[in-house]
């Protein structure tokens, strides 16, 4: 109503990006228009070609310019260990800790059964497909500490065993620097329930 067309076009577009509600909307539309021709060109040249270049690893599933992705196709790393996460973003996380030196395999989500999220939704089959060779060892789930993280692991877990492979699920506990009595009951209760000796 208020803006010219193309301006209110722009908006409601941005409007639909996750988390950005019509006053970032809003911003960011001006920042856009007040940009010069090629930074506006050189942003949307770049959203396309994400969006062309990016495809699911045929292996792993995470996104990826190349397939198999770099890890994948790493032969110094351990093969034989597969961490599940359910988003692109928790294998970054993974490799930020240094610490893993296995492979991934990415559910793209979690299941979700009020909202319809089924099995064939996520990517399970791929996951189980992978097992059949006998070379994985281990499958580590690292789906998110939430009802639905919880229960796609299980699901998950019922559904490998029968196959002779390890599963193990990553441990809950308090986060670091964090201090004991401002943790939630269901986050103490399952630090106390994965203790180890020292
Ligand atoms: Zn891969």
């Amino acid at each position: 109503m208020y803006y010219a067309e193309p301006i209110a076009r722009l908006i409601e577009e941005l409007t639909k990006l996750p988390g950005i509600g019509p006053k970032t909307a809003q911003r960011l539309a001006f920042h856009i228009l007040n940009l010069d021709r090629a930074a506006v060109e050189s942003l949307a040249r770049t959203m396309v070609e994400a969006r062309e270049k990016v495809k699911y690893c045929s292996i792993c599933c995470n996104l990826t310019d190349r397939d198999p992705c770099k890890i994948c196709d790493d032969d110094s790393r351990d093969h034989s260990t597969i961490c599940v996460v359910q988003e692109p973003r928790d294998v970054v996380a993974m490799e930020k800790t240094r610490e893993y030196h296995g492979v991934y395999h990415v559910l793209h989500g979690a299941l979700n059964p009020m909202e319809g999220v089924g099995i064939d939704d996520i990517r399970v089959k791929e996951l189980i497909a992978r097992l059949g060779d006998g070379k994985v060892q281990e499958v580590i789930l690292c789906t998110n500490p939430n009802t639905e993280g919880e229960t796609t692991a299980m699901y998950i877990a019922r559904y490998i065993k029968p196959l002779g492979v390890k599963v193990t699920r990553i441990a809950r506990g308090l986060p670091m620097g964090g201090d004991l009595e401002y943790a939630d009951e269901v986050t103490l209760a399952k630090a106390l329930e994965g203790r180890r000796e020292i």
